[in-house]
């Protein structure tokens, strides 16, 4: 079993539906392929996760702008990295190309506006992303110093910029890069993932102005294409109902669900249940109440690669404690989001 990197989609996924005999020789073809080139692309992400540690511990980070440059580069369906750069992305005839470049930019916006913070390493770095990577390709990731964004089959998955939840789960990796640092398996593993998510989610409320109970919780609801769609998916997981049928990759919902050596994509489902829980039992936006407890622990616990979901619920119930007050409304909605999941 391989181990999982910064990708949207699980392996498995993409493995299964490589096998699905129902599906035409391209399709399948094309996910495999998918899969495999998402492998090979976990090196490069690996080792800049080192040299960002290894920044972390050594100088910190001196500033390089006050808003960070966001930029963009067009693969031209080629796997050339990072691609040839679009000079005037915003005004750009390309949608793909003017909506990354538009969502990136309010990323930002959101990360500043919302939680004081100065890009992913809180020291200005560029915001640099490629897009229609590779022909067909059914993938998104974050390689630890960009983004790449594939175009989709149009069967299985869509253009993976559609998805506003997509944009800000992939720049969130990297804002765990610098950050807590987690690793890729186990425990530390479904943190990450789920901080991806949790942000994600906020970054698409937070663009759409929903609140914790206007808000539908789906991620990558918009990037589904037309075979997913036509098996009922209606989404790539739910963070309301992690083990949904519904959900293309459902996840377990329990803490004491989780197995050894399970893909992060899947033991993310507790944390997401807790988080989107927490949310709405508190009220008011995501992005005001829980999400400020979440970013203070990410970004007040230096780095912990080893991170246990026992260590980060207590952390988040104290981070509550510490700024809303006990007995607030976040603080019990943390308290119940955990417990719901046996955390
Ligand atoms: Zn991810």
């Amino acid at each position: 079993m391989y181990r999982c990197q910064c990708q949207f989609i699980p392996d498995d996924v993409l493995k299964r539906w490589a096998c699905d005999p129902q599906l035409s020789e391209e399709i399948c073809k094309n996910a495999d392929y998918s899969a495999r080139l998402t492998q090979h692309l976990r090196d490069i992400r690996l080792q800049t996760k080192r040299l960002a540690g290894f920044l972390l511990e050594t100088h910190p980070l001196s500033t390089l702008t006050e808003n960070p440059e966001v930029t963009l580069f067009d693969c031209k369906q080629t796997l050339s990295l990072p691609g040839s750069q679009v000079r005037d992305p915003a005004t750009s005839a390309d949608i793909t190309v003017s909506r990354t470049y538009t969502e990136t930019d309010h990323l930002a916006t959101f990360l500043r506006q919302v939680f004081k913070r100065n890009s992913m390493d809180n020291a200005g770095m560029t915001l640099m992303s490629s897009v229609h990577y590779g022909r067909k390709y059914n993938n998104a990731m974050w390689n630890g110093l960009q983004m790449i964004y594939g175009d989709g089959d149009g069967e299985l998955f869509i253009d993976f910029t559609t998805g506003t939840d997509v944009i800000g789960h992939e720049l969130a990796h990297g804002l765990t890069q610098y950050t807590l640092q987690l690793d890729y398996d186990e425990e530390p593993g479904g943190l990450n993932e789920s901080i991806s998510d949790c942000f994600g989610s906020m970054f698409r409320q937070w663009r759409f102005q929903q609140d914790s109970a206007s808000a539908d919780w789906l991620i990558g609801k918009e990037i589904l294409g037309r075979t997913s769609l036509s098996r009922g998916f209606t989404c790539l997981r739910d963070m309301s109902n992690p083990g949904g049928k519904h959900c293309l990759a459902a996840q377990p919902a329990h803490y004491e669900q989780l197995k050894r050596g399970m893909d992060p994509h899947y033991t993310s489902g507790p944390p997401n249940l807790a988080f989107s829980t927490a949310c709405k039992q508190a009220g008011g936006n995501s992005w005001d109440t829980v999400g400020q407890v979440w970013f203070h622990v990410i970004t007040s616990a230096g780095q912990r690669p080893r991170m246990s979901m026992a260590e980060f619920a207590a952390r988040t119930r104290q981070a509550a404690t510490e700024l809303f007050g006990k007995e607030s409304a976040v603080e019990s909605g943390v308290n119940a989001g955990w417990q719901k999941v046996g955390l």
